[in-house]
């Protein structure tokens, strides 16, 4: 009966659980800017017991919140609370911006940090009250949108020693995916040329613009020849000044992207030789600037389906006719063959019946076994160093956007709030048979040394890559909005 009192005891703090999460939803912070978002929750983990390092892996707003009595196995619980920029959103169903220009939680953030925290402490109090031994450990993962936090938390060794690792994201669904998600590198090209008068004496000018321009032609000729599920997309971000310069500068930004680490390498390392010829071509001079990596996730069936029980013991939320009147509302302006394309492309199962509803009702078993979502999570990197899944609940009505004004509206009103109720429950009840199942953990380990296949992990940002904390100061400055 060890979990029911855990769930208990989120459903008699569930005004409190609630209040910390419309907080970080009003925070609305922006990557590795979350400073009130992140001394919220990591101080309720203090109060709550927890031992809290704060400024972990170089980044401020990192943290990581430790409770034990001393013994194996350790659970980690990831949470998010960064938010993203231009979004900001009344909890009305319609495009209100409650501050123009300013960040709002488009992705679900707030809910996603809190469920983790609340777990966190619900577990926390049922391992006493019931002898169970163990370790957690509750990482806060800042700028997931924008940085990739969770790549420098890996690379600085903070997952070492975790035997399994839960996420929870709102979506539109109540399910622990098996799918997985591309692998990528953030890249930006600087080309450098010689300026002269574009009409008088172009003999004279290298242009650099010339040379991101070639190297894009020969880019969008190799999409032919790789795998089809590889993604390229580029900006160019300088291009030079006025036509009659020629510009000796230039810059396009890449990602790159393919389903495995192994098959990105191949590609990228074709993308850096177009990238030289371009140079050859013009008489330039190249300069690769590394961004940013991530790995593609590695699923785990064992803690999903550990997961999706729970799921089915709490039983999906339902909702009122109120609730389902405002994600009327929400998904007013959607195309019905939008919502079901959307679907579909995700294989989801039940999409026939889910066409018609506006929020969904049940619980999935995992699928996807063989889908790979084209977007990348930095979820990705820990789940090939521990064991880990990110699971979603229905948070939003089906087929509504992510990023967008509507999930803001959502997550901070009574379908917001009964997502976080249940996740929060979800977590902890998943944690609770981590815990207690130490054949469940095996298991887990198990299928994860399996599906890795003797590959190791190599953390895909130089060593001299740190967090950009200026960068992230200085761009959630431009982005704060108008009063
Ligand atoms: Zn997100």
């Amino acid at each position: 009966m060890t979990k029911e009192k855990a769930w208990g005891w989120i459903d008699e703090n569930k005004k409190h659980i609630v209040k910390l999460s419309d907080r970080v939803w009003e925070y609305a912070e922006l990557g590795l800017v979350e400073e009130r978002s992140s001394k919220l929750l990591a101080d309720e983990l203090e109060r709550n017991g927890f031992e809290v390092e704060r400024g972990v892996a170089g980044m401020p707003t990192a943290f990581v919140a430790k409770w034990s009595n001393g013994e194996d196995p350790t659970i980690g619980l990831m949470g998010e609370y960064d938010a993203l920029p231009g979004l900001s959103n009344e909890k009305v169903p319609l495009k209100e911006p409650l501050k123009p220009g300013a960040p709002g939680h488009g992705c679900g953030h707030n809910i996603h940090g809190v469920t983790a925290v609340a777990a966190a402490i619900a577990t926390r109090h049922e391992m006493e009250e019931a002898g169970i031994s163990g370790t957690l450990k509750m990482y806060g993962c800042p700028a997931e949108e924008n940085y990739d936090a969770k790549v420098f938390m890996v690379r600085a060794g903070l997952f070492r020693g975790v035997d399994a690792c839960l996420s929870h994201h709102p979506g539109s669904i109540n399910t622990a995916t098996i799918g997985s998600s591309t692998a990528v590198n953030g890249v930006k090209f600087h080309y450098y040329g010689k300026t002269s008068h574009a009409a008088s004496s172009p003999e004279q000018g290298r242009s650099a613009l010339d040379a991101v321009e070639l190297m894009n032609i020969g880019v969008n000729y190799i999409r032919e020849h790789v795998i089809q599920e590889a993604r390229f997309h580029y900006v160019i971000e300088v291009g030079g000044g006025q036509p009659n310069v020629v510009p000796d500068y230039a810059r396009s930004w890449y990602y790159i992207r393919a389903p495995e680490r192994d098959q990105l390498d191949s590609i990228y390392k074709r993308i850096l030789r177009i990238a030289d010829g371009a140079a050859l071509m013009t008489e330039t001079t190249l300069k690769v600037e590394f961004i940013m990596g991530l790995y593609n996730l590695i699923p785990n069936k064992t803690i999903a389906e550990a997961i999706t029980g729970n799921m089915k013991q709490i039983g999906a939320p339902q909702h009122t006719p109120e609730e389902l009147e405002f994600a009327k509302k929400i998904n007013a302006d959607l195309d019905r063959q939008v919502k079901i394309d959307d679907m579909m492309r995700q294989k989801v199962p039940t999409w026939e019946r889910y066409a018609d509803m506006e929020m969904a009702d049940d619980v999935l078993d995992p699928f996807g076994e063989d889908y790979c979502s084209a977007g990348s999570i930095d979820v990705g990197d820990v789940s090939w160093v521990v064991p880990a899944v990110e699971y979603e609940t229905a948070t939003y009505p089906l087929g509504s956007p992510a990023h967008s004004w509507q999930w803001v509206a959502c997550g901070a009103m009574g379908l917001g709030h009964k997502s976080l109720i249940f996740s929060s429950k979800v977590t902890a009840g998943t944690v609770i048979d981590l815990l207690t199942k130490p054949e469940l953990v095996k298991k887990s380990k198990e299928e994860h040394s399996r599906r890795l296949e003797g590959k190791k992990y190599v953390s895909p940002i130089p060593i001299d890559i740190q967090p950009p904390l200026k960068l992230a100061r200085d761009y959630a400055e431009k982005n704060k909005g108008k009063d």
